[in-house]
Protein backbone atom coordinates (compact mmCIF):
# COMPACT_ATOMS: atom_id res chain seq x y z
CA UNK A 1 0.00 0.00 0.00
CA UNK A 2 1.01 3.74 -0.52
CA UNK A 3 1.62 5.46 2.61
CA UNK A 4 2.49 9.37 3.13
CA UNK A 5 5.49 10.03 6.05
CA UNK A 6 4.24 12.37 9.04
CA UNK A 7 7.00 12.24 11.09
CA UNK A 8 9.99 10.47 11.73
CA UNK A 9 12.10 9.67 15.37
CA UNK A 10 15.61 8.18 15.06
CA UNK A 11 14.50 4.39 12.67
CA UNK A 12 10.70 4.51 13.28
CA UNK A 13 8.48 6.50 10.86
CA UNK A 14 4.30 8.12 11.16
CA UNK A 15 2.71 6.93 8.06
CA UNK A 16 -0.59 7.43 7.17
CA UNK A 17 -2.25 5.27 4.55
CA UNK A 18 -3.32 5.71 1.21
CA UNK A 19 -7.37 3.57 0.71
CA UNK A 20 -8.44 2.07 -2.57
CA UNK A 21 -9.96 5.70 -3.42
CA UNK A 22 -6.60 7.82 -2.89
CA UNK A 23 -7.29 9.15 0.42
CA UNK A 24 -5.72 8.85 3.15
CA UNK A 25 -6.81 6.82 5.77
CA UNK A 26 -6.99 8.57 9.48
CA UNK A 27 -5.57 6.16 12.04
CA UNK A 28 -1.53 6.46 11.73
CA UNK A 29 0.81 3.51 11.93
CA UNK A 30 4.71 3.38 12.69
CA UNK A 31 6.40 1.91 10.74
CA UNK A 32 9.90 0.57 10.11
CA UNK A 33 12.30 0.53 7.12
CA UNK A 34 12.71 -3.08 5.67
CA UNK A 35 16.78 -4.22 5.79
CA UNK A 36 17.11 -0.56 7.30
CA UNK A 37 18.35 1.27 4.28
CA UNK A 38 16.34 2.72 1.59
CA UNK A 39 17.72 2.58 -2.14
CA UNK A 40 17.97 6.76 -3.14
CA UNK A 41 18.48 8.12 0.30
CA UNK A 42 21.70 6.49 1.67
CA UNK A 43 23.48 9.62 0.63
CA UNK A 44 21.30 11.86 3.22
CA UNK A 45 21.47 12.34 7.29
CA UNK A 46 17.97 11.26 7.42
CA UNK A 47 16.64 8.39 5.07
CA UNK A 48 12.69 9.75 4.98
CA UNK A 49 10.91 12.96 5.66
CA UNK A 50 7.40 14.29 6.19
CA UNK A 51 5.87 14.67 2.90
CA UNK A 52 7.63 11.24 1.80
CA UNK A 53 5.61 8.84 -0.55
CA UNK A 54 6.70 5.37 0.54
CA UNK A 55 5.19 1.73 -0.46
CA UNK A 56 4.49 0.11 2.85
CA UNK A 57 3.47 -3.83 3.63
CA UNK A 58 2.31 -4.37 6.75
CA UNK A 59 4.88 -2.39 9.45
CA UNK A 60 7.63 -2.14 6.97
CA UNK A 61 8.31 0.48 4.61
CA UNK A 62 9.88 -1.23 1.28
CA UNK A 63 10.25 1.92 -1.07
CA UNK A 64 10.29 5.69 -1.72
CA UNK A 65 8.55 6.87 -4.43
CA UNK A 66 10.21 9.37 -5.98
CA UNK A 67 10.50 12.88 -4.91
CA UNK A 68 8.91 16.01 -6.20
CA UNK A 69 11.13 18.19 -4.34
CA UNK A 70 13.16 18.49 -1.16
CA UNK A 71 13.44 21.16 1.35
CA UNK A 72 17.26 20.21 3.04
CA UNK A 73 19.48 22.06 5.16
CA UNK A 74 22.91 21.31 5.95
CA UNK A 75 22.96 19.64 9.21
CA UNK A 76 25.98 20.53 11.19
CA UNK A 77 25.87 17.72 14.31
CA UNK A 78 25.54 15.30 11.78
CA UNK A 79 27.80 17.13 8.75
CA UNK A 80 25.31 15.58 6.08
CA UNK A 81 22.40 17.31 4.47
CA UNK A 82 19.38 17.19 6.55
CA UNK A 83 15.78 16.37 4.38
CA UNK A 84 13.38 18.46 6.15
CA UNK A 85 10.34 17.66 4.35
CA UNK A 86 9.37 16.74 0.50
CA UNK A 87 7.15 17.33 -2.22
CA UNK A 88 5.66 20.37 -0.85
CA UNK A 89 4.17 23.63 -2.51
CA UNK A 90 5.57 26.51 -0.41
CA UNK A 91 8.01 27.04 1.98
CA UNK A 92 7.19 29.72 5.17
CA UNK A 93 9.81 31.65 6.37
CA UNK A 94 8.65 32.94 9.65
CA UNK A 95 10.35 35.42 11.81
CA UNK A 96 9.23 37.60 14.48
CA UNK A 97 9.40 41.36 15.20
CA UNK A 98 10.57 41.00 18.45
CA UNK A 99 11.15 38.23 21.31
CA UNK A 100 13.57 36.68 19.53
CA UNK A 101 14.05 39.68 17.32
CA UNK A 102 13.67 40.21 13.93
CA UNK A 103 16.88 38.39 12.00
CA UNK A 104 16.82 39.10 8.38
CA UNK A 105 19.83 36.86 8.17
CA UNK A 106 17.97 34.02 8.44
CA UNK A 107 15.64 34.74 5.77
CA UNK A 108 18.10 34.89 3.27
CA UNK A 109 19.44 32.08 3.93
CA UNK A 110 15.77 29.92 4.28
CA UNK A 111 14.84 31.93 0.66
CA UNK A 112 18.08 30.50 -0.44
CA UNK A 113 17.16 27.09 -0.13
CA UNK A 114 13.69 27.40 -1.35
CA UNK A 115 15.08 28.40 -4.61
CA UNK A 116 17.60 25.61 -4.54
CA UNK A 117 14.86 22.92 -4.05
CA UNK A 118 13.12 25.29 -6.65
CA UNK A 119 9.77 26.01 -3.91
CA UNK A 120 8.27 29.07 -3.64
CA UNK A 121 8.45 31.04 -0.54
CA UNK A 122 6.86 33.66 1.12
CA UNK A 123 7.87 35.22 4.63
CA UNK A 124 5.43 35.33 7.49
CA UNK A 125 6.82 37.87 10.17
CA UNK A 126 5.06 37.49 13.43
CA UNK A 127 3.83 38.94 17.00
CA UNK A 128 2.77 42.12 15.17
CA UNK A 129 1.08 42.25 18.43
CA UNK A 130 4.33 43.53 20.11
CA UNK A 131 4.38 47.09 17.97
CA UNK A 132 3.02 50.42 18.71
CA UNK A 133 0.69 51.88 16.37
CA UNK A 134 2.75 54.97 14.77
CA UNK A 135 0.51 58.35 15.00
CA UNK A 136 -0.21 57.76 10.80
CA UNK A 137 -1.35 53.91 10.96
CA UNK A 138 -0.99 50.23 12.18
CA UNK A 139 2.17 48.90 14.33
CA UNK A 140 5.29 49.38 12.39
CA UNK A 141 9.07 49.07 13.12
CA UNK A 142 10.98 51.45 10.63
CA UNK A 143 13.67 49.34 10.54
CA UNK A 144 12.05 45.66 10.20
CA UNK A 145 10.22 47.44 7.08
CA UNK A 146 12.66 48.45 5.25
CA UNK A 147 14.06 44.75 4.83
CA UNK A 148 10.23 43.42 4.98
CA UNK A 149 9.66 45.63 1.93
CA UNK A 150 13.06 44.78 -0.01
CA UNK A 151 12.13 40.63 0.36
CA UNK A 152 7.91 42.47 -1.10
CA UNK A 153 10.51 44.13 -3.65
CA UNK A 154 12.59 41.25 -5.00
CA UNK A 155 9.37 39.44 -5.41
CA UNK A 156 9.03 37.61 -2.26
CA UNK A 157 5.45 37.56 -0.27
CA UNK A 158 5.00 39.11 3.33
CA UNK A 159 2.43 38.54 6.07
CA UNK A 160 2.64 40.62 8.42
CA UNK A 161 0.72 38.15 10.80
CA UNK A 162 0.02 37.94 14.80
CA UNK A 163 -0.71 34.19 15.82
CA UNK A 164 -1.66 35.80 19.11
CA UNK A 165 -4.39 38.47 18.42
CA UNK A 166 -5.39 37.05 14.76
CA UNK A 167 -4.10 39.64 13.05
CA UNK A 168 -3.17 39.64 9.26
CA UNK A 169 -4.49 35.75 9.88
CA UNK A 170 -7.18 36.20 7.08
CA UNK A 171 -5.22 36.63 4.51
CA UNK A 172 -2.38 34.51 5.56
CA UNK A 173 -4.81 31.61 5.68
CA UNK A 174 -6.04 32.77 2.02
CA UNK A 175 -2.83 32.26 0.99
CA UNK A 176 -2.01 29.04 2.25
CA UNK A 177 -5.52 26.96 1.58
CA UNK A 178 -5.12 23.67 -0.36
CA UNK A 179 -1.39 23.78 0.02
CA UNK A 180 1.52 21.95 1.66
CA UNK A 181 3.42 24.48 3.18
CA UNK A 182 6.79 24.18 5.42
CA UNK A 183 7.03 26.46 7.98
CA UNK A 184 10.93 27.21 8.65
CA UNK A 185 12.53 29.45 11.17
CA UNK A 186 14.32 30.19 14.27
CA UNK A 187 12.83 28.27 17.63
CA UNK A 188 10.63 31.02 19.55
CA UNK A 189 9.44 33.05 16.68
CA UNK A 190 5.66 31.61 17.28
CA UNK A 191 5.35 28.04 14.47
CA UNK A 192 3.47 26.18 17.14
CA UNK A 193 1.22 29.07 18.18
CA UNK A 194 0.86 29.54 14.54
CA UNK A 195 -0.09 26.08 13.76
CA UNK A 196 -2.46 26.00 16.96
CA UNK A 197 -4.14 29.49 15.88
CA UNK A 198 -4.81 27.67 12.42
CA UNK A 199 -6.38 24.69 13.92
CA UNK A 200 -8.56 25.09 17.32
CA UNK A 201 -8.48 22.43 19.51
CA UNK A 202 -4.70 20.72 18.50
CA UNK A 203 -3.04 23.02 20.88
CA UNK A 204 0.72 21.42 20.61
CA UNK A 205 3.04 22.42 22.80
CA UNK A 206 4.07 25.95 22.62
CA UNK A 207 7.43 27.12 24.68
CA UNK A 208 8.34 30.13 26.46
CA UNK A 209 11.29 31.37 24.35
CA UNK A 210 13.78 31.95 27.59
CA UNK A 211 13.39 28.57 28.34
CA UNK A 212 14.23 27.64 24.70
CA UNK A 213 17.19 29.34 24.78
CA UNK A 214 18.78 28.83 27.79
CA UNK A 215 18.81 25.54 27.77
CA UNK A 216 18.44 24.59 23.79
CA UNK A 217 15.31 22.80 24.14
CA UNK A 218 13.28 23.09 21.53
CA UNK A 219 9.76 22.08 21.63
CA UNK A 220 9.49 20.18 17.95
CA UNK A 221 12.37 18.41 18.15
CA UNK A 222 11.62 16.32 14.33
CA UNK A 223 9.63 17.92 11.32
CA UNK A 224 5.76 16.80 11.64
CA UNK A 225 2.75 17.25 9.64
CA UNK A 226 -0.36 18.30 10.19
CA UNK A 227 -3.81 18.44 8.44
CA UNK A 228 -5.23 21.47 8.44
CA UNK A 229 -8.80 21.02 8.69
CA UNK A 230 -11.57 23.34 7.93
CA UNK A 231 -9.61 24.89 5.34
CA UNK A 232 -9.33 23.86 1.31
CA UNK A 233 -8.86 20.13 1.26
CA UNK A 234 -5.08 19.71 1.13
CA UNK A 235 -4.38 21.80 3.16
CA UNK A 236 -1.42 21.06 5.10
CA UNK A 237 1.71 22.15 6.87
CA UNK A 238 4.79 20.57 7.95
CA UNK A 239 6.62 22.16 11.57
CA UNK A 240 10.29 21.60 11.54
CA UNK A 241 12.70 22.29 14.30
CA UNK A 242 13.73 25.42 15.60
CA UNK A 243 16.76 26.24 13.68
CA UNK A 244 19.37 28.73 15.42
CA UNK A 245 21.23 29.39 12.24
CA UNK A 246 19.84 27.79 9.09
CA UNK A 247 23.12 26.37 7.19
CA UNK A 248 22.33 25.85 3.08
CA UNK A 249 23.17 22.35 1.76
CA UNK A 250 23.59 21.34 -1.65
CA UNK A 251 24.97 24.59 -3.26
CA UNK A 252 28.18 24.80 -4.64
CA UNK A 253 29.87 28.01 -3.26
CA UNK A 254 29.86 29.44 -7.43
CA UNK A 255 26.67 28.83 -7.23
CA UNK A 256 25.19 30.60 -4.80
CA UNK A 257 24.76 33.89 -6.51
CA UNK A 258 21.99 32.05 -8.46
CA UNK A 259 20.16 31.14 -6.04
CA UNK A 260 19.79 35.02 -4.57
CA UNK A 261 16.90 36.20 -7.08
CA UNK A 262 18.72 40.09 -8.13
CA UNK A 263 21.90 38.84 -7.67
CA UNK A 264 20.97 35.44 -10.38
CA UNK A 265 20.77 37.87 -13.56
CA UNK A 266 23.95 39.76 -12.95
CA UNK A 267 25.63 36.30 -13.01
CA UNK A 268 28.73 36.08 -15.71
CA UNK A 269 28.38 39.82 -16.39
CA UNK A 270 31.21 41.22 -14.66
CA UNK A 271 34.04 42.04 -16.30
CA UNK A 272 35.99 39.06 -15.27
CA UNK A 273 32.72 36.76 -15.63
CA UNK A 274 32.36 33.97 -13.96
CA UNK A 275 35.87 33.98 -12.15
CA UNK A 276 34.89 37.46 -10.31
CA UNK A 277 34.77 37.45 -6.34
CA UNK A 278 32.23 40.52 -6.39
CA UNK A 279 34.99 41.75 -3.42
CA UNK A 280 37.70 43.67 -5.16
CA UNK A 281 37.36 43.85 -8.56
CA UNK A 282 36.60 46.47 -10.81
CA UNK A 283 33.71 46.12 -13.46
CA UNK A 284 32.05 43.74 -11.29
CA UNK A 285 28.64 44.16 -11.41
CA UNK A 286 26.73 43.02 -8.20
CA UNK A 287 29.03 45.89 -6.01
CA UNK A 288 27.67 48.15 -8.90
CA UNK A 289 24.11 47.04 -8.39
CA UNK A 290 24.95 47.71 -4.17
CA UNK A 291 26.47 51.05 -4.98
CA UNK A 292 23.25 51.37 -7.08
CA UNK A 293 20.38 50.19 -4.52
CA UNK A 294 19.62 47.10 -7.18
CA UNK A 295 20.80 44.75 -4.34
CA UNK A 296 20.30 45.81 -0.61
CA UNK A 297 23.90 45.88 1.28
CA UNK A 298 22.81 43.65 3.72
CA UNK A 299 21.38 40.98 1.27
CA UNK A 300 25.27 41.54 -0.40
CA UNK A 301 26.55 41.31 3.27
CA UNK A 302 24.69 37.68 3.30
CA UNK A 303 25.88 36.46 0.37
CA UNK A 304 29.39 36.82 1.31
CA UNK A 305 29.07 35.35 4.68
CA UNK A 306 27.12 32.30 3.30
CA UNK A 307 29.91 31.92 0.21
CA UNK A 308 32.70 32.01 2.90
CA UNK A 309 30.74 29.13 5.03
CA UNK A 310 30.22 27.30 1.73
CA UNK A 311 34.02 27.25 1.18
CA UNK A 312 34.80 25.95 4.36
CA UNK A 313 32.58 23.45 4.43
CA UNK A 314 34.32 22.25 1.33
CA UNK A 315 33.35 19.11 0.55
CA UNK A 316 29.86 18.43 -0.80
CA UNK A 317 29.30 14.33 -0.47
CA UNK A 318 25.65 14.69 -1.53
CA UNK A 319 25.91 16.79 -4.35
P1 LIG B 1 8.13 28.15 18.06
O1 LIG B 1 9.36 27.77 18.83
O2 LIG B 1 8.48 28.88 16.80
O3 LIG B 1 7.21 27.01 17.83
O4 LIG B 1 7.38 29.24 18.94
P2 LIG B 1 6.12 29.05 19.91
O5 LIG B 1 4.87 28.91 19.12
O6 LIG B 1 6.44 27.98 20.91
O7 LIG B 1 6.06 30.49 20.59
C1 LIG B 1 7.11 30.98 21.41
C2 LIG B 1 6.54 32.02 22.37
O8 LIG B 1 6.06 33.14 21.63
C3 LIG B 1 5.36 31.50 23.21
O9 LIG B 1 5.50 32.02 24.51
C4 LIG B 1 4.17 32.08 22.48
O10 LIG B 1 3.07 32.30 23.36
C5 LIG B 1 4.72 33.40 21.97
N1 LIG B 1 4.01 33.87 20.77
C6 LIG B 1 3.71 33.16 19.67
N2 LIG B 1 3.04 33.92 18.76
C7 LIG B 1 2.92 35.15 19.31
C8 LIG B 1 2.34 36.40 18.86
O11 LIG B 1 1.77 36.54 17.77
N3 LIG B 1 2.47 37.46 19.72
C9 LIG B 1 3.07 37.36 20.92
N4 LIG B 1 3.13 38.46 21.69
N5 LIG B 1 3.63 36.22 21.36
C10 LIG B 1 3.54 35.12 20.58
Amino acid sequence: MKGLVLRSSKNLFTVRLLDAGGNFEPEEIECRIKGKVLKSSEAFYNPLAPGDLVEVEGSLILALEERRNMFTRFNQKGKNRQILAANVDLILCVCSVDAPPFRPRFLDRALIQADEAEIPAAIVCNKYDLLEDGPSGPAEDPDIEERLSDFERIGCPVFRISARTGQGMNEFKDYIGGKFSVLVGQSGVGKSSLINALVPGLEIRTGAVSEKYNRGNHTTTQPIMFDIPGMSAGTRIIDTPGIRRFAPAGIPPEDLILYMREFAPLAGKCSFGLSCTHETERGCKIMEAVHAGVIHEDRYESFLRIREELLEKGDFPND
